[in-house]
């Protein structure tokens, strides 16, 4: 019997990367009492734009209500190949015009600033009230502003993140560009748990290559709360060969955990050293989207436990809570990770509105990353429902070989610029 390799994974996340979800949806008949059942999905990101989408798809009888603030969409993925020149900000853009117009959603750009789940109606910041059957909710992350002494949402006008796309990665970018040749490029990388476990490291290469052919006398480093990180030996492994010594990474246990800044001075503290930057990446610790934390779905730890069949909150009944802001188990918080997650959801609720129990489904996750332009790596996973949550299952997966010809990496990087383009038209087109 020929085994699943982690070749055979690659070929096919790389031909239909964003087919999530594996296995069989059945269609559901959404009528309840004769009216179309009625779901309101709550942000139009990642995981929320692809549920709307695909409840539609599933069923064309559920009336599917999808609130998002921005008429655009600015992808975190690939924002950092805007800090590299690689990309500009417009071709990592999208918007929702195919989901109004081909798929049907109503797309509403307003804020929900409040959930009722046990009235199952929620308020927007216009003033106006939605009633829904079934909510999914879908907001992304946001900030401890207060966990580093001296940093707060002021102060990321000085120090961006960069961790949400959009004008913090223009404001990061535009700081580089002004940044001396010989200046020192600091960022700080958060504390676990995060959105996009391998994403500082990409930026750090990004940053690098741009620094390379640019200011070439400049250095990075990365201060880190983490004594590990994703693809972590391939990522060093490539800095070295690209960069040589240009990226320097402090793990939490030889000081890298910062514990005081000073915006004025541009100083970074951690317990053992005191560091002044030219230019500062600071990437708060995170939590679940605002809303979610406000409407009572996150724990105390600040993300939204989940049933993780459905991805329905195990706090409020009715309510679904997906991508980044939920506990999906060994899933990393990926762009990737939260379509299918939105695949599943949405497979859950046409299943729940017929009176069926959910198809046992499967779901992957690949992550690329770019250390140079022709130079990319990845990671992949596949995953399970068990009686412990969602756990990866051994074998199917894996990272980039240690020792690939650079035709190699190559590829990776071609695939990544694929996944890219089929995830997005599967999401937005
Ligand atoms: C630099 C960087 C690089 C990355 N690269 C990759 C990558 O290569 N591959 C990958 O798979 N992932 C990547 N990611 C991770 C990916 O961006 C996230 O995991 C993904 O966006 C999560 O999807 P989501 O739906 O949870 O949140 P999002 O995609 O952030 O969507 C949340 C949406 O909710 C809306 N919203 C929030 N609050 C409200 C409210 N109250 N009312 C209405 N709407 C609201 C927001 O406006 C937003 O549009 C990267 C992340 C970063 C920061």
């Amino acid at each position: 019997m020929s085994q699943f390799t982690r070749r055979d994974f690659l070929k096919i996340a790389g031909a239909a990367s964003a087919a999530g979800v594996l296995g069989h949806a059945s269609l559901a008949r959404a009528a309840e009492g004769g009216k179309a059942a009625r779901v309101v999905v709550v942000g139009g990101g990642f995981g929320g734009a692809t549920c709307a989408k695909y409840l539609r798809r599933l069923d064309p009888g559920i009336a599917v209500t999808l609130v998002e603030p921005s008429t655009k969409f600015i992808t975190c993925p690939f924002s950092n190949l805007v800090l590299g020149g690689l990309r500009d900000m417009n071709s990592i853009t999208q918007n929702y015009d195919a989901l109004k117009k081909k798929h049907g959603v109503n797309v509403m750009h307003d804020t929900v600033t409040s959930i009722d789940a046990a009235g199952k109606k929620l308020k927007l910041k216009s003033g106006k009230t939605l009633s829904y059957d079934r909510l999914v909710v879908s907001p992304g992350i946001d900030f401890k502003w207060d966990a580093v002494e001296g940093y707060s949402e002021k102060a990321a006008e000085v120090m961006p993140h960069a961790w949400k796309a959009g004008p913090q990665t223009v404001l990061l970018q535009k700081k580089l560009k002004a940044m001396k040749n010989g200046g020192t490029f600091i960022m700080v990388s958060p504390p676990n748990p995060f959105r996009c476990p391998p994403g500082p490291y990409e930026r750090a290469s990004m940053v690098a290559h741009y620094l390379k052919e640019h200011k070439p006398k400049s250095k990075i480093i990365i201060l880190d709360a983490k004594d590990a990180f994703s693809k972590q030996g391939l990522f060093q492994d490539g800095w070295k060969k690209v960069y040589g010594d240009m990226i320097e990474w402090v793990p939490g246990a030889k000081g890298g955990t910062v514990k005081k800044v000073n915006v004025k001075k541009m100083t970074l503290e951690t317990d053992l050293d005191k560091h002044k930057a030219d230019v500062v990446n600071f990437i708060p610790a995170q939590t679940a989207g605002k809303i979610a934390i406000a409407s009572g779905l996150a724990d105390d730890k600040g993300w939204c436990p989940v049933d993780p069949k459905t991805f329905e909150s195990k706090l409020h009944p009715g309510v679904h809570v997906i991508g980044d802001s939920s506990i999906a188990g060994a899933l990393p918080k990926s762009g990737f990770a939260a379509s299918s997650e939105g695949k599943m959801c949405a497979a859950a609720i046409v299943a729940l509105f017929k009176g069926e129990t959910p198809a046992e489904n499967s779901l992957v996750n690949t992550c690329y990353s770019l250390i140079a332009p022709q130079y990319g790596i990845s990671v992949a996973g596949v995953y399970k429902v068990t009686e412990k949550g969602i756990t990866e299952v051994p074998g199917a997966g894996g990272v980039s070989p240690k020792d690939a010809p650079d035709s190699f990496r190559e590829q990776e990087a071609k695939y990544g610029a694929g996944w890219y383009a089929s995830i997005t038209s599967d999401i937005w087109g």
